[in-house]
């Protein structure tokens, strides 16, 4: 394995050391040549005299011995890190030769056409920018669960075959082999199975969960899947879950140095936001402010619970598994009132996006049942679809909630990007093509036969 980076040169001046990486750009000057040697942590300028130097060109993989050196003064690079230092080459290697690359690696890449830099995303990640992306939100994720970890909270892994659970998305859905004409859908969030944990007297649950959504692409959105903090846990009320959120942020962001607008964040209702901002997501920061990238965070509660639909009839506007704010209870059970019951759902909005939402749930299953026959399904339809988590809860569930926050939003506002696919190592297109592999694409005639699947 590779020892040092170039990065750690900069404490190696008058040693001999070995170094890794690609020839990011190369300089002649007769028969001395300069390479800007890149590995994941820097770039070191590398000054060659031998004849086999001549033959390296940019993004060839390298290895090379040498002697770090100071730079004379007047050298100095201020715009890099190892600016002060380079290296005085003894020894070469060409341990891998490149074809011409079809795109640039070494600047900031927005320029570039964003189907290009997916198709070739292996080669895209090698600029620093994205590497930097990549290294932070490793970072930020192993804060957050050294936070959960130290709460008492226990990683589960929910499953990925599964069946629908409404989150107001379509499924994605897979065709089963073993039972053809049968479909799995892909979880749209982990919702109804981190329930079934506080069932199973788990009480305190994560996950850094993989979300499936076939929702219309947005230029700004990721589409298909996403990747979101799951949070469940039992013996709560709604503070209970906001404050563990507040706290977990505070402190992920103070040890990653990210600064908060304010603290303790704001809170407004509903009714307050769309008065106050027009909407309910909103940027509370001045220019300033967003000059500086600093993070506003906001909750907003007491939304509506249902929404008519199109055609006339009741919708939840957030999750169906929602309980009423206490004092609905009985317009719920009593399918009464229904335009102006509140639900308890809390919503976490951040720089203008909302990052996160989640709510206390209905732990008894008259209040959950009620939820669907106000949605006018016929107690057959919320039998076949729902009649699990019914009986589950009939057996002794505990109150409990959660929330859920999204991380490719949160990571992509810390780390300034538009663009929440810039914080995701292999995303999608917008149109919805994977990222260097040509998914969707159609299947074996054997295998569709297989399926018991005929396309149309
Ligand atoms: N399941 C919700 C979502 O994915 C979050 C929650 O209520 O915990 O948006």
């Amino acid at each position: 394995m590779k020892k040092l980076s170039v990065f750690q040169t900069i404490n190696k001046i008058g040693q001999e050391v070995e170094l890794y990486g690609w020839a990011q750009s190369i300089r002649k000057h007769k028969s001395v040549v300069f390479i800007d040697l890149r590995d994941r942590t820097d770039i070191i300028q590398v000054v060659g005299t031998t004849e086999d130097f001549q033959k390296i060109n940019q993004e060839d993989v390298i290895y090379i011995k040498g002697i770090v050196k100071k730079r004379p003064e007047k050298l100095i690079n201020p715009n890099i890190l190892t600016g002060s230092i380079e290296l005085e080459a003894k020894e070469l290697k060409i341990l891998n030769k490149t074809a011409p690359l079809p795109l640039q690696v070494d600047t900031d890449g927005y320029e570039i056409d964003e189907e290009v830099r997916l198709k070739y995303r292996y080669l895209d990640i090698r600029r620093p920018r994205l590497y930097k992306n990549l290294s932070f939100r490793s970072k930020f994720i192993d804060t957050i669960r050294q936070f959960f970890f130290k709460n008492d909270f226990l990683e589960i892994e929910t499953p990925i075959l599964s069946e629908t659970t409404p989150e107001g998305a379509r499924d994605f859905i897979v065709p089963s082999r073993l039972q053809p004409g049968k479909f799995y859908a892909l979880p749209q969030s982990p919702q109804q199975y981190k329930q079934l944990l506080m069932v199973a007297g788990i009480e305190r649950y994560f996950q850094i969960a993989r979300c499936f959504r076939d929702e219309d692409p947005r230029a700004d959105r990721a589409y298909g899947e996403f990747t979101q903090l799951d949070i469940e846990a039992s013996f709560v009320q709604k503070e209970d879950i906001m404050n563990l959120i507040e706290t977990m942020i505070i402190e992920v962001y103070q040890k990653l140095k990210i600064p908060i607008k304010e603290k303790p964040f704001p809170v407004f209702t509903y009714k307050q936001a769309l008065e106050k901002f027009g909407a309910d997501k909103f940027d509370l920061r001045t220019d300033e402010e967003k000059k500086k990238n600093i993070q506003a965070f906001a909750w907003v509660i007491d939304f509506p619970f249902f929404e008519k639909t199109e055609e006339g009839s009741w919708t939840f506007t957030h999750n169906p598994f929602s309980a009423p704010k206490p004092e609905f209870m009985n317009d719920l059970l009593n399918k009464k009132n229904i335009e102006n019951i509140l639900t308890t759902q809390y919503d976490l909005v951040c720089n203008g996006y909302e990052v996160g939402g989640g709510s206390i749930r209905n732990h008894q299953p008259q209040a959950l049942k009620a939820v669907f026959e106000i949605m006018g399904l016929k107690e057959e339809e919320i039998k076949l679809k729902f009649g699990h988590m019914i009986e589950a809860l009939g057996f002794g569930a505990p109150p409990h909630g959660g929330i859920a926050l999204g991380i490719d939003r949160l990571i992509a506002s810390i780390m300034n990007e538009k663009n929440v696919r810039e914080v995701i190592a292999m995303p999608m297109t917008s149109g919805g093509k994977t990222a260097i592999m040509n998914a969707p694409s159609p299947v074996d005639k054997e295998k569709l036969r297989e399926l018991g699947i005929k396309v149309i």
